[in-house]
């Protein structure tokens, strides 16, 4: 069980549907296993509920609802034109051959394919990431330039946050860093230390400008971490700083 939480203000953006899916699916992900945090995020949702129940409704003009509607006729066609327009234009070995690459479509198309990655995917991974990863940790294709710290980009990166897996070698430590911005880091298996604790899978650590961490992987397992950030880690040590302008 985890012994490290995301904030109140973060489960409460969450229940609101106000994370961008960098952080909704690191969050989602912690929540499959924290019933502590799936506790808050009911009572969150309870709490917007009866806070629409409590609000005084406005009248809107009798057109509103058909043009709502007729919108959404619209844009769902021209979603359907534009995808089979681009499956049309494909040939031979193409993105439309990857369902984890193709996410155009109607709802009816996308509904199917959801289904399909699903029943492809690796059930040892956390539900919400079952869609957007090829394989178990192991065998995804990792990258870096060293062997003790390794990185995989996730597919849901967005204009604000960028979400990343880091894999620190069993028994490796970090070079001395502090963040521009924010970290969201999630523990996913494995586990690490540094001076303010021992991380095992599940926890949620944030950090930040203030935070000067070095973190070692434990000595039996190499230690996968889900980390969301809102600007590049800094390295603040003597090796660290030489690789600062190999950091994304
Ligand atoms: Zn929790």
């Amino acid at each position: 069980m985890a012994n490290y939480h995301p904030a109140d203000e973060l489960l409460m953006q969450f229940a609101a549907g106000q994370l961008t899916n960098a952080l909704g699916i690191q969050t989602a992900c912690h929540l499959e296993s924290c019933q502590q945090c799936q506790h808050k995020v009911r009572l969150y949702e309870q709490l917007g509920g009866d806070l629409i129940d409590i609000s005084t409704p406005t009248e809107v003009d009798s057109g509103a609802k058909s043009r709502l509607l007729t919108n959404l006729h619209k844009l769902r066609a021209d979603s359907a034109e534009t995808s089979a327009t681009s499956s049309n234009a494909a040939t031979g070995n193409t993105a439309t051959d990857n369902t984890f690459a193709n996410n155009t479509g109607a709802i009816e198309d996308l509904d199917e394919l959801y289904k399909k990655q699903l029943s492809g995917a690796n059930q040892r991974l956390p539900r919400p990431l079952r869609r957007f990863l090829p394989d178990y940790y192991e065998n995804l294709p990792w990258s870096g330039f060293s062997k003790s710290i390794q990185s995989y980009d996730l597919p849901f990166s967005d204009d604000q946050y960028t979400a990343r897996f880091y894999k620190i070698a069993a028994g490796s430590e970090l070079p001395q860093h502090t963040h521009r911005g924010n970290e969201f880091t999630l523990v996913m298996s494995g586990s690490f230390s540094d001076l303010s604790g021992d991380y095992n899978p599940g926890d949620f650590v944030l950090a930040d400008s203030s935070t000067h961490h070095q973190p070692r992987a434990h000595e039996k397992e190499d230690c996968i971490c889900f980390a969301v950030t809102d600007a590049p880690l800094k390295m603040t040590g003597f090796f660290g700083r030489m690789l600062n302008p190999f950091l994304k």
